[in-house]
């Protein structure tokens, strides 16, 4: 009811407007020279509605034509937009899925479609690598890591190349350049420390240790490839801060120490690290320079005292007891030892010796005795004569420590 109220009081007022014009009283009149020509209003103003209306229909017209090619770029790239984007989606499948040949069929295709993006790269390398193609994999990653804002993740993909064909020379260099481009990435501190105790640089290695690293071990590593003296005495010295206990350290430092000189700071070090860790031949090299056995005997008493009942020292007291002429409190350390269980194959043995009466007892117990502490590797049980940075048998770093024998286990023994 409203709508048709409202249609018919525009009709009427347009009939209205227009009755007025039509009736509309006055004449235009155009002259040009001797030409000249009269109109009444109305037409005058219809011919020039008419004329306007014309020219805004050629300029809209116009406008249209021209906007037309850019407006089908526009189509075609939305289009090829949309097609590549699912391209891309079936590279993701394709790549979870393992099918590295069709990855590479659809990748080339998104890169036709979308142009070489970063992301579209670095597809290209994980389907080449998929498919088997290392070569194009690389040709990837090297136009990845031209482009200053991907450079990182070029030279991540050439690194792990780099590291899987074992080229170390290439690896360590992509290893610099990644370290100048993200110096705070976690990943690139991890790569490189990997790759310095692969390639056995033990000084990179301890550079990059963490806190929780071998660092006694890979210390004492770099001291003994180092040339220079003074900088193996301060990777010792290092090696020694980190943990006295650790013996190759503290008796390559006292020999140093000893042959500049230093005969006092020598022992105190080597007690030191016999205190925490009591090894055989840290307690040689404190009794080396002493021959009387009397005074040997002091001496052992004195750096024992701080591992009384470990059964090293009790092995160590015995046999300087014996060289003194006391059998008696030789055969009570050695028999404190078997009665705690701590004896191994050696206290045994000696004590065939402080107890002659019963030295055949002794021998055919010391054949079914637990073997000797020595250099085992913590990883999988290998067995050294001397220390090692690496394991021989599983490639572990660090893990070579020196150890009671698993008492009934079976054990690997590596070559030395
Ligand atoms: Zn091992």
């Amino acid at each position: 009811m409203r709508a048709a109220l409202k249609t018919l009081i525009v009709l009427a007022l347009g009939t209205a407007a227009l009755l007025w014009f039509v009736n509309l009283d006055g004449a235009v009149d155009i002259r040009a020279g001797a030409w000249a020509i009269t109109l009444n209003l109305p037409v005058a103003l219809a011919a020039l509605l008419v004329v306007v209306a014309v020219l805004l229909i050629f300029v809209l017209l116009y406008g249209a034509l021209t906007r037309l090619p850019r407006r089908m770029r526009t189509r075609q790239a939305e289009r090829d937009r949309a097609e590549g984007e699912h391209a891309v989606t079936r590279v993701l499948v394709s790549l979870a899925a393992g099918r590295g040949d069709v990855a590479r069929g659809e990748v080339g295709r998104a890169r036709r479609l979308l142009g070489d993006t970063p992301q579209l790269l670095l597809l290209t390398a994980e389907a080449a690598r998929l498919d088997g193609d290392e070569r194009g994999a690389r040709a990837a990653f090297e136009a990845l890591a031209e482009r200053e804002e991907c450079r990182f993740l070029g030279l991540r993909g050439l690194l792990r190349q780099a590291v899987a064909d074992e080229d170390w020379d290439r690896a360590r260099s992509l290893a610099a350049e990644l370290a100048k481009t993200e110096p705070q990435a976690a990943w690139v501190r991890e790569e490189r420390a990997q790759l310095a105790l692969r390639t056995e640089n033990w000084r990179e290695a301890l550079e990059l240790a963490g806190k929780g690293g071998p660092r006694a071990q890979l210390a004492f590593a770099a001291a003994r490839q180092e040339a220079d003296p003074e900088a193996a005495l301060k990777l010792e010295q290092e090696a020694v801060r980190a943990d006295v206990g650790f013996a190759p350290a503290a008796l390559s430092l006292a020999q140093r120490l000893r042959k500049a000189g230093h005969p006092k700071r020598a022992r105190a070090l080597l007690a030191e690290s016999y205190g925490k860790s009591p090894n055989p031949e840290v307690a040689a090299a404190l009794l080396e320079p002493v021959a009387d056995a009397a005074a040997r005997l002091r001496l052992v008493e004195d750096f024992t005292r701080s591992a009384v009942r470990h059964p090293e020292s009790r092995l160590i007291r015995a046999r300087a007891c014996l060289d003194a002429g006391q059998a008696d409190r030789a055969r009570q350390e050695l028999l404190a030892a078997m009665a705690d269980g701590s004896a191994d194959r050696r206290h045994v043995a000696l004590l065939a010796e402080a107890d002659p009466d019963n030295a055949a007892r002794w021998h055919a117990e010391a054949a079914t005795a637990a073997d000797a502490p020595g250099w085992r590797c913590a990883h999988c049980g290998a067995t050294y004569a001397e220390w090692h940075p690496r394991c021989a048998s599983c490639g572990t770093v660090g893990e070579i420590h020196w150890s009671a024998a698993a008492r009934g286990g079976a054990e690997v023994q590596a070559a030395a």
